[in-house]
């Protein structure tokens, strides 16, 4: 795994890009959570579960279906997040996929079981950009876990940081063109507030 650190990257780039009127703070604490809980399969070395059983560490937990389950989770609850059940799915669904993406592009351990149930088989990208993390926590914070901050930093921050870019600017475009947000909306209200209007 990219380390614990790492992962809440994509939804606080993307959450803090499009700004709290789109992604509401509940929804990108939310999504931050949601983020790193696909670790949490650690526990199973604890039980005994082998890594490369389905419910082993990158198995059920880091698949799309797993993402899909907590994005609906999301949506159940949207009210409670101040957010539409839309984007509350979207935004979850996002954040936990793509720990699993991120997992992907590392260069250790086994690969990740994506398309669990659909097949157990583990899947890399082609291309293992990031240096993979430590498990155990002391080394992290060794002379390993520097060389995984560095890579980190140039495979996960700063692509972070280009999305964050690029949700500002689709959020001022969606402020500058009310035909993409908020038309029919508008048009719904001034329809209300003139009630002689041919309908
Ligand atoms: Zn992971």
């Amino acid at each position: 795994m990219p380390t614990i650190l790492s992962h809440p990257a994509v939804p606080l780039a993307l959450g803090l890009g499009l700004g709290s009127h789109i992604v509401s703070r509940p929804l990108l604490l939310a999504g931050v959570v949601a983020s790193v809980l696909p670790d949490l399969d650690v526990l199973a070395f604890r039980f005994g579960i082998a890594y490369s059983h389905a419910a082993g560490h990158r198995g059920i937990s880091h698949s799309l279906a797993f993402a899909l389950l907590l994005g609906f989770f999301a949506l159940l609850f949207a009210r409670h997040l101040n957010a539409s059940r839309r984007t509350a799915f979207a935004f979850v669904f996002v954040a936990t996929a793509s720990h699993g993406l991120l997992d992907m592009l590392t260069n250790g351990g086994m690969g990740v079981a994506l398309l669990w149930p659909l097949s157990e088989e583990r899947f890399f990208f082609p291309f293992q950009v990031v240096e993979a993390s430590p498990l155990s926590v002391r080394r992290v914070f060794g002379p390993r876990g520097a060389a995984v901050f560095l890579s980190e930093l140039l495979w996960v921050w700063l692509p972070a940081a280009a999305v964050f870019v690029a949700a500002v600017l689709v959020r001022r475009r969606m402020r500058s063109n009310p035909s993409i947000e908020g038309t029919s909306t508008s048009k719904l209200r001034s329809l209300a507030a003139a009630p002689h209007v041919k309908r």
